[in-house]
């Protein structure tokens, strides 16, 4: 979120700061201070200070600037020496500051996202007997001894707790070594014990000696590789490399809560497991893993796109996984994209950074073209596995029955591939039953009434339910608007509509549903895979969610219904996205020796997308993808920025809106080769009761947009119950 009237840090770093200093109060909107200092201190160094009747931490920015008499200046508290933040980590949180156009203290924030991260983690300790002892003991003090010989991790209280004994004869005993306290979280340092180290074929090998090999100028690789391709073993070469000189590494996944494969793999060559942080980890276990890694202990984190705030040290690889996956864009808070900023954070530590994908996106290859990144390609899959046959399915021809979706050629592969015992996916990127219900006798449709979007139909919850803001009520028996008994008829098809029709189709088959709302949970998730794998799941039936990164041996036919859904919509991306996802999708199928078969049905059968998946001319289709946003100087081809205004005020909404497009520069150096459009109401119009409106900013490739936003919004007092979001290069446009 934008804040209005802040001035953007420009920071200098210097080594030494004596005197005094400028503080940013790792409170949110708190601001920056200047302090009196005895000693001198470096920029980084976390501090506990005073305002007002609080204490506040802060991080050293700079010397004190705002020229008042040092003597009047107040003492910091305190300064935390074990937790400096590294000058490569300020650098690039100050250089994501000032793209994103987002207040520095925000960025920061989720590099401390807790003050208690700056104390080291409590270890619980336990009362140990020891066995050497001799010491002749109290009555009291036997019944002690003897209650924690038969009871294991007991603390100091607890014992205490339990046998109704005061501390104080526990800590006699603890004195006289009788009992001694042990800490139970000490973590051993993780390092690879016994190394199982896989046979790598020749492009594997060699692209594992060009990234090792390759000069400190020229460290960021697009490791392009087909789906099925090993490029995981190459990742864990390179990563073994880096534990052995005792650096930290960095690897992003998508969708990390679900997706175990790379961590499986990694134990297995290993033997240990790396340290994993993602949103759905304990408050507790981020603690240990922050303090681990600020003090080095930590070598490797697999994580997503949040665990490149953390503070490394000696940070020398970053890896990461699906680059083109547009989950790495972090749409709240502070807008940023992890892909990118990965590279600039690489750019900083001097890390190599690796971009892997099966499928890269036009920005990568593009910074290929124009020399920023070294490309490496895999071009076939590992071992004996084939890549698969791809048929595109021309719904045009077919006469669907009513609520029907699948055609007759995909009825028939998946038939037979239960008849071979082989397991099928159904893909189809919608949850719930139907996207739209609607009233067979009056037309009345069921819609969220504090978004402009209709209720999904979920039959498993009986529920309508709004995918933008999560309201949900209770399927009603009679029509809202004409009090019709049973006459509501679901319009298209979700996953669980899909999954009836495989039901009535294949009654015996075992279908399992996989969508956000059916796998919500690592732990969940590992026991849904688990029952893939062991072959208890016939047909899965799932959303994009399923698409990534999975390796199910077994799994031989794909069927994407609706391949054509994500076309349509104007996104600039739409095509390409479209691509991406039906390429990983039928990259499920035929991962080992089976022939994988890949069924898309699609009703633009010549549309340039499925042209491309049935030929396999994956470089026909990114230079035409090219050629096209070229033309148009869209990215990367050109800069776009939206600026989303939002209140649930229309008219103060629409009010505001009258100051921005008045203030918009007029004199501004790059403006003629800067067009700022709308602003429109936003497709989506109306979210969680607040209306919408989008200017979408476009500039050609060599002008800096920012720059021209600061500039317009900056005489902009913002009103009260307004809200502005900026988001540079924009991914979503909803
Ligand atoms: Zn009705
Ligand atoms: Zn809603």
């Amino acid at each position: 979120m934008y804040v209005m009237n802040k001035s953007f840090f420009n920071i200098k770093f210097k080594k030494k700061i004596k005197n005094s200093c400028q503080v940013l109060l790792l409170s949110p909107g708190k601001g920056v201070y200047d302090y009196r200092i005895d000693n001198a201190l470096e920029p980084g160094e976390i501090v506990s200070v005073p305002l007002r009747k609080r204490i506040y931490q802060g991080i050293v920015l700079a010397e004190g600037t705002l020229g008042f008499p040092t003597s009047k200046l107040k003492d910091i508290i305190e300064v935390h020496n074990s937790t400096k933040i590294s000058y490569e980590l300020l650098y690039f949180c100050n250089w994501l500051s000032n793209w994103y156009i987002s207040d520095i203290s925000n960025v920061l924030k989720m590099v401390i996202p807790s003050s208690a991260f700056l104390y080291p983690v409590k270890n619980k300790k336990i009362l140990i007997f020891n066995k050497d002892s001799d010491v002749k003991t109290t009555k009291l003090g036997k019944k002690v001894v003897n209650y924690i010989k038969k009871k294991d991790n007991l603390t100091l209280s607890e014992c205490s707790k339990a046998l109704n004994i005061s501390l104080s004869v526990i800590n006699k005993l603890i004195r006289e070594n009788v009992l001694f306290l042990k800490d139970i979280n000490d973590t051993e340092i993780l390092k690879i014990k016994k190394e199982n180290i896989p046979k790598l074929n020749n492009s594997q090998k060699s692209a594992v000696k060009f990234i090792i090999n390759s000069s400190k100028d020229s460290n960021t690789f697009l490791l392009d590789g087909v789906t099925g391709s090993g490029k995981t073993e190459v990742y864990l070469e390179i990563i073994s490399n880096e534990l052995k000189k005792e650096k930290q590494c960095l690897v992003l996944l998508p969708e990390i809560v679900l997706s175990n494969y790379f961590i499986e793999r990694f134990v297995e060559r290993f033997n240990f497991f790396p340290a994993v942080w993602h949103s759905d980890i304990s408050k507790k276990n981020k603690h240990k893993i922050w303090r681990e890694v600020i003090n080095k202990k930590i070598k490797i984190v697999v994580g997503a796109r949040s665990a490149l705030f953390l503070p490394f040290q000696d940070l020398n690889l970053i890896i990461v996984d699906e680059e083109h996956d547009a989950s790495y864009k972090q749409e709240d808070g502070v807008i940023y994209n992890a892909r990118d900023m990965a590279v600039v954070r690489g750019m900083y530590s001097n890390s190599k950074v690796i971009l892997g994908s099966a499928t890269p996106s036009l920005e990568s290859i593009y910074n290929v073209q124009i020399g920023k990144y070294n490309k490496i390609v895999l071009s076939e899959r590992y071992g004996s596995a084939k890549m698969p046959h791809i048929k595109i399915v021309n719904m045009q021809k077919e006469k669907l029955q009513s609520g029907k979706w699948l055609s007759k050629e995909s009825i028939k592969a998946v038939k037979k591939a239960l008849d071979n015992k082989e397991q099928v996916l159904l893909y189809i990127n919608r949850r719930g039953y139907s996207p739209l219900t609607l009233c067979r006798i009056c037309g009345y449709r069921f819609s969220c009434n504090n978004c402009s979007a209709w209720l999904v139909n979920h039959k498993k919850t009986n529920k309508m339910l709004c995918h933008h803001c999560g309201h949900n009520e209770e399927i009603p028996d009679e029509c809202p608007n004409c009090s019709s008994k049973e006459e509501f008829a679901p319009c298209g098809p979700g996953v669980e509509r899909l999954a009836a029709e495989a039901k009535s189709l294949f009654p015996s088959a075992k279908c399992e549903i996989i969508a956000s709302d059916t796998v919500n949970s690592s732990i969940n998730a590992k026991k849904i895979f688990k029952n893939i794998f062991d072959g208890e799941i016939d047909i899965i039936i799932g959303t994009q969610l399923i698409a990534k990164g999975h390796n199910f041996l077994n799994l031989t036919t794909v069927v994407a219904v609706d391949a054509d859904l994500g076309l349509s919509g104007g996104d600039l991306r739409a095509s390409e996205r479209t691509f991406q996802m039906l390429t990983q999708l039928a990259g499920r199928a035929g991962r080992a020796d089976k022939n994988g078969l890949a069924y898309i049905q699609s009703y633009e059968p010549n549309h340039n997308v499925m042209r491309a998946m049935q030929t396999g001319k994956i470089d026909n289709f990114i230079s035409a993808e090219s050629e096209g946003r070229k033309y148009r100087s869209l990215p990367p081809f050109g800069r776009l920025a939206s600026l989303i205004i939002q209140s649930s005020n229309l008219p103060l909404l629409e009010e505001f809106l009258k100051k921005l497009i008045t203030n918009i520069p007029k004199n501004f150096k790059d403006k003629k080769r800067i067009d700022v459009l709308g602003p429109a109401p936003a497709p989506i119009t109306k979210i969680r009761s607040f209306y919408r409106y989008r200017f979408l900013i476009k500039s050609k490739e060599d002008v800096r947009i920012q720059p021209f936003i600061r500039e317009w919004l900056k005489n902009i007092q913002l009103t009260k119950g307004i809200r502005i979001k900026i988001d540079i290069d924009p991914y979503n446009f909803l």
